[in-house]
């Protein structure tokens, strides 16, 4: 048997088709064909592809990343001999593009019989739509990142918007990933944060998973939670490199993304990438989606309710001795993260009042069913009252 801590010292682009027999008792195993990241590593893509030069390749792209890098794949692949077709998304009645049914209807009818490959380039929604359309009709995907802003691009998984509710859709692993830190370099601010803030939502992931694991009986694997945690670490230790753009600090958290998407494909579900922070962040975006008012996006959502989640623990912990023995992470050491990083510190700055914080905190848990500390909260009766005591400390005041 391997020694299954081998993975703990492999870079992301070494983990594709690796498998191992875990101390955990399971297999893990990396399914995912290619995985690309580096700086200036765009030009590799032609031979990446070289498979499907006898077949159209669909380029998606929305009217902001076809700019920042859809124009230039397109050409990079005209350059190379490849039959290409440019598809630009386009959402006119709503702030941001919606993968949702008409979009996705969009995308079905531009893939005609001679398509062989989607080929999409942007970050969360491009990946989802080219992710769900393509597992649809049956073609492989590839997606090229142009922003380091959540950790989607590693997933199995495609959330879309089907009559107003987010559907989490189970779909396949692109083809090649490739991520390339001159394109990810050039996102705007607010997409950094939030990937780093979906990145540092990890510290609360872990916490639930395993006081899921002590109180729950839910299966934990501490290599895969080991390598989940000192990745994020990591990029605590460089987060100013990123946000000053400096190239190899961008690859460290484009690696960080990919491996927490890898860590939910090898423990099967998304428990070491998600939990209580998650809850909160989804019950925020329906609340915006359903009244059609843009909601943060999902990382800088992730990051207040990390701090939302930290805040129920640390009352927990004191009062609970298995909470405190799952070791959740210090409120306060989550906001000097943020405030380091220029990230929002109160639900207000996002543009969540105290009347829809507190009722995330006390209907969150109810997204998805999964055994987090709002469960635990909840079952010893004690949430209303732990739910007043955080939105007061947050917001201010109830209302
Ligand atoms: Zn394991
Ligand atoms: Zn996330």
């Amino acid at each position: 048997m391997d020694d299954p801590r081998k993975i703990l010292s492999m870079k992301v682009s070494e983990m594709p088709g690796y498998g191992f027999d875990c101390s955990c008792g399971r297999h893990h195993s990396v399914d995912i064909n290619r995985i690309i990241t580096g700086t200036g590593i765009l030009n590799q893509l032609p031979e990446a592809i070289a498979e499907f030069k006898d077949k159209t390749i669909l380029v998606v792209a929305d009217d902001n990343t076809v700019k920042i890098g859809g124009y230039k794949v397109k050409q990079l692949l005209d350059d190379n001999g490849f039959k290409t077709e440019l598809l630009v998304l386009e959402y006119p009645d709503y702030p941001v593009l919606l993968p949702d049914e008409r979009i996705v209807g969009t995308l079905l009818v531009h893939t005609t019989d001679d398509v062989g490959l989607l080929l999409g380039v942007g970050s969360g929604t491009i990946n989802d739509l080219c992710k769900i359309v393509s597992y649809k009709m049956k073609l492989p995907f590839v997606i090229v990142g142009t922003a380091p802003s959540m950790d989607g691009y590693a997933s199995v998984m495609a959330p879309l918007i089907v009559d107003r509710q987010k559907i989490t859709y189970p779909a396949h692993y692109p083809y090649v990933i490739i991520e390339d830190s001159e394109l990810l370099d050039t996102a705007p601010p607010i997409m950094k944060k939030a990937g780093f803030g979906d990145i540092i939502g990890k510290y609360t992931a872990l916490a639930d998973w395993r006081l899921a694991h002590k109180v729950n009986g839910d299966h934990y694997c501490d290599i895969v939670a080991e390598m989940v945690q000192s990745a994020v670490d990591k990029c605590v230790a460089n987060l100013e490199g990123y946000f000053n753009g400096e190239a190899e600090a961008t690859n460290i958290m484009s690696d960080t993304l990919l491996l927490t998407g890898i860590s939910i494909g090898l423990i099967g579900y998304t428990r070491p990438a998600s939990g209580s922070e998650h809850h909160l962040a989804h019950f925020w975006e329906l609340d915006g989606i359903a009244r059609g008012v843009e909601h943060p996006l999902h990382g800088n959502s992730v990051a207040m309710g990390s701090i939302a989640s930290a805040e129920v623990y640390k009352i927990m912990r004191t009062r609970f001795e298995v909470v405190d023995s799952v070791n959740p992470p210090d409120p306060d050491m989550l906001r000097e993260i943020y405030a380091r990083a220029g990230m929002a510190l109160t639900p207000m700055e996002l543009g969540i009042d105290a009347g829809l914080f507190n009722r995330a905190l006390n209907n969150g848990y109810r997204i998805r069913p999964r055994y987090t500390i709002f469960n635990f909260t909840k079952a010893q009766g004690m949430l209303p009252e732990i739910a007043d005591l955080v939105t007061i400390k947050m917001c201010g005041g109830l209302a």
